[in-house]
């Protein structure tokens, strides 16, 4: 049976571009004992996988060249040699970048249908979501009244965070990169204050003015200018979840910044990185937390759809332009 796949062509220099990927067909084998095969539906494109592109050791290894690359992908059960799966049924897992895969069943898990549309479980119920509740409940530590900023505050992590601290009744401040991204997170998502960090004229200034007693809890999505902004208004005792520093993935040198480790020292800031799978023995406790939110309306989501197999390089590669609002996805037409 032929399908299509989307391996890495070549290596990235800075910020990734089409040439980076190829379409190509490739033939499967028969199906065997314990396996099934899938047709893909939602794919997920994330920031992570920028640092896969290069040949470098890190917490997940490196994508290679002329192999499919690999994500989170919910598909629908085509054919099955497994007991645990049956044709028709709804399941997700680490998977190739193709239209079709066989797959052994056991890396696999069936999707529950019933408490929110299956793509959100790529995104609110599935990484991002875990991704924004642990970082912020285990490190950040939200209290009434304490201040909160976010940055890349519209994206599939940040979305969640500001609400959850809303939740917790924190005032809660949100840095994007559109004054489209910046209305929404006030009128749609309830932050209190927002900051387009591109028309800033200085964003040091614009978070002290937003945030009258200074930030308690910095959740850092982007790094770089952005977060020397934030924590330059740091209060003592502050925590800084540092999740993701997407402002410098496609650098080609070793930015340097303002030494900010004297002001941490001094105001007992407690700044912690974290990777979502920390957290991998809790997920079915924050699964359940973040649909409670969804289902009593405390917390709103939203995706960006990019539809096509063959967008996925391109989706991928917006992610660095912001195009998202929420979080991007690509979906394949499945019959
Ligand atoms: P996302 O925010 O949905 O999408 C990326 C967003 O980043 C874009 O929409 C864009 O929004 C912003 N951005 C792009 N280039 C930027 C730049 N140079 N400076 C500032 N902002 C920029 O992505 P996500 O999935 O929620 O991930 C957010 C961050 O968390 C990423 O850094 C990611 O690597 C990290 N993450 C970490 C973990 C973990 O386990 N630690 C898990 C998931 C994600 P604007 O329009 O606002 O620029």
């Amino acid at each position: 049976m032929d399908t299509q796949q989307i391996v890495l062509a070549s290596r990235p220099t800075g910020t990734p571009t089409l040439d980076n990927f190829r379409l190509e067909n490739k033939v499967l084998p028969g199906l065997q004992d314990g396996e099934v095969l899938l047709r893909g539906m939602y794919y997920s494109v994330d920031p992570y996988m920028r640092g896969r592109m290069n040949d470098a050791e890190s917490y997940v290894p490196p994508f290679q060249i002329n192999q499919s690359i690999t994500g989170t992908v919910i598909g629908k059960v085509m054919m099955s040699k497994s007991t645990d799966f049956e044709a028709g049924d709804i399941v997700s897992g680490n998977l190739p970048w193709q239209v079709q895969t066989i797959v052994p069943a056991k890396g696999l898990s069936k999707i529950d249908e019933s408490n929110a549309p299956i793509s959100y479980h790529l995104d609110v119920l599935g990484m991002t979501g875990l991704t924004a509740y642990f970082g912020l409940m285990a490190i950040g530590k939200p209290k009434a009244g304490e201040t909160l900023v976010v940055s890349g505050a519209a994206g599939a992590v940040g979305l969640v965070v500001g609400q959850i601290a809303k939740i917790y009744g924190c005032h809660v401040v949100g840095i994007a990169g559109s004054d489209e991204k910046v209305k929404l997170l006030k009128e749609k998502y309830g932050f209190d204050d927002a900051i387009n960090y591109k028309t800033a004229t200085d964003i040091k200034a614009a978070v002290a003015k937003a945030c009258p007693k200074g930030v308690d809890i910095y959740f850092d999505n982007v790094g770089g200018e952005i977060s020397d902004a934030a924590i330059s208004n740091i209060n003592f005792h502050a925590r800084i979840p540092l999740c993701g520093q997407i402002s410098l993935y496609n650098s080609t040198d070793a930015p340097v910044g303002p030494r900010l480790q004297p002001m941490l020292l001094t105001r007992s800031v407690l700044m912690q990185g974290f990777i979502v799978s920390n957290f991998k023995d809790q997920f079915p406790e924050g699964i359940k937390q973040l649909s409670k939110w969804l289902t009593e309306g405390k917390l709103k989501f939203e995706q960006t759809t990019v539809h096509g197999f063959d967008q996925l390089p391109t989706a991928f590669i917006s992610l660095f332009k912001g195009a998202n609002i929420g979080k991007m996805i690509v979906e394949a037409a499945v019959s």
